[in-house]
């Protein structure tokens, strides 16, 4: 990027002005790491401070079911197939259970499109679920999942969104975007929820009070003006609604050979690369300065490893997923080196350890506890420091 580019898109950063398609398509052909560093946590610092945000969740995934065949995807069976499984709604409460042992505040649930699943036991499971851990906020659900409830209910998202938060509906889960571009899109998805239905039905849920988080998956097939393109569409609706609390870009994965079967499910994977930790990090800073309108953006460190997620902190997000324990639909493999499960105190040090000040929060990204500033360097040079992978 010549110089004067540079110059130019720096003082519209300080400025505050948004940026353009063309602008946020630079800023990718930039190889200068450290400058879109200090652009974007300029903006996340503006906005957020140094405080970063987490919750205690856990993930549980009700079906691994699934009548489509999304190509990245290492999640999903057929039905028959031998590790195949759908927790009937006594086990689904049973399992929650075990994991509100260890304090959390949030389910975060997503599953298989399940071909033969009734309707009523989507809203039964969140109804049990929510009587047995009434302090616990139910996120559940994709876009994609919604408008799969639509075909096999007959009824309209209004309604189903309408019975979901009578049983104790929080929040969707941001899940289901992937890239919104229609030729990546053709390659890699395999259902009928694109851009149209995903944000129609988001936009509901925006209009009856919830707040939903956004997604994009990134380092695949697609190219950066893809995720351009997807962030613009996105600012364009926050623009419509301010629904989004969150925006949260997931670096695709690679499987590995399932154990159980020896199968390699992710069809992408012979012409595919993950994204490196420059790459990533660059995803982080872009984003966070193209998605002006959006307050929070995340870090899921599961994906992207302990060490890129604190450096993230530096590159524009400022909210780190919390403890999870499962976490599927795009981290199936349990032999790809990261770990699944972080507790309170984990990241607790893994923020102060970055410099940041942790925030606790709930799904809406109300403060539940501030906890204190990061000590000093000057105090901390006499304490060993963690080692994260
Ligand atoms: S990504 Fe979701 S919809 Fe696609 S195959 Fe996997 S589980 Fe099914």
């Amino acid at each position: 990027m010549d110089a004067g580019l540079k110059r130019e898109l720096e003082a519209k950063v300080y400025a505050g002005e948004r940026l353009t398609r063309e602008d946020g398509i630079a800023l990718y052909e930039s190889d200068d790491l450290a400058w879109l560093g200090r652009l974007a946590h300029h903006r996340r610092t503006e906005l957020n401070g140094d405080r970063v945000m987490f919750n205690i969740n856990r993930h549980l995934n009700l079906t691994n079911v699934c009548s489509a065949s999304c190509a990245y995807c290492s999640f999903q069976r057929k039905p028959g197939e031998k590790d195949a499984y759908t927790m009937n709604v006594d086990e689904a409460v049973r399992k929650a259970g075990e994991m509100a042992e260890q304090e959390l505040t949030e389910l975060h649930i997503v599953n298989g499109l399940h071909p033969s699943l009734p309707w009523h036991y989507y809203p039964t499971v969140l109804r049990e679920l929510k009587a047995a851990l009434p302090d616990v906020s139910l996120k559940c659900f994709t876009a994609t999942e919604i408008q799969w409830f639509e075909k096999i209910s007959g009824r309209s998202a209004s309604v189903i969104l309408d019975e979901l938060m009578a049983a104790g509906l929080e929040s969707l889960t941001g899940g289901g975007a992937e890239i919104f571009d229609e030729e990546v899109r053709r390659q890699i998805v395999d259902h009928d929820c694109h851009w149209e239905d995903w944000s129609r039905i988001h936009r509901l849920a925006h209009a009856k009070g919830m707040k939903t988080p956004a997604t994009m998956l990134y380092g695949h097939i697609e190219e950066p003006r893809h995720r351009v393109d997807h962030v613009l569409r996105l600012r364009e609706l926050q623009d419509e609604t301010g629904g989004f609390a969150v925006f949260i870009p997931l670096r695709y994965q690679h499987d590995v050979v399932d154990s159980q079967d020896g199968k390699i499910r992710n069809r992408l994977q012979s012409r595919t690369t993950m994204a490196a930790p420059a790459e990533s990090l660059k995803t982080f800073a872009v984003s966070r300065l193209l998605f002006d309108n959006v307050p929070h953006v995340k870090c899921c460190w599961v994906l992207h490893g302990l060490s890129v997620a604190q450096l993230s902190l530096n590159f524009g997000a400022d909210d780190l997923d919390g403890s999870v324990v499962e976490y599927k639909i795009t981290h199936d493999a349990d032999a790809s080196g990261g770990p699944h499960t972080m507790h309170r105190e984990d990241l607790l040090d893994l923020i102060w350890d970055a410099g940041f000040q942790p925030v606790e929060r709930t799904t809406r990204y109300e403060v539940v506890r501030e906890y204190d500033k990061a000590p000093s360097l000057a105090d901390r040079r006499s304490e060993p420091q963690q080692v994260w992978a």
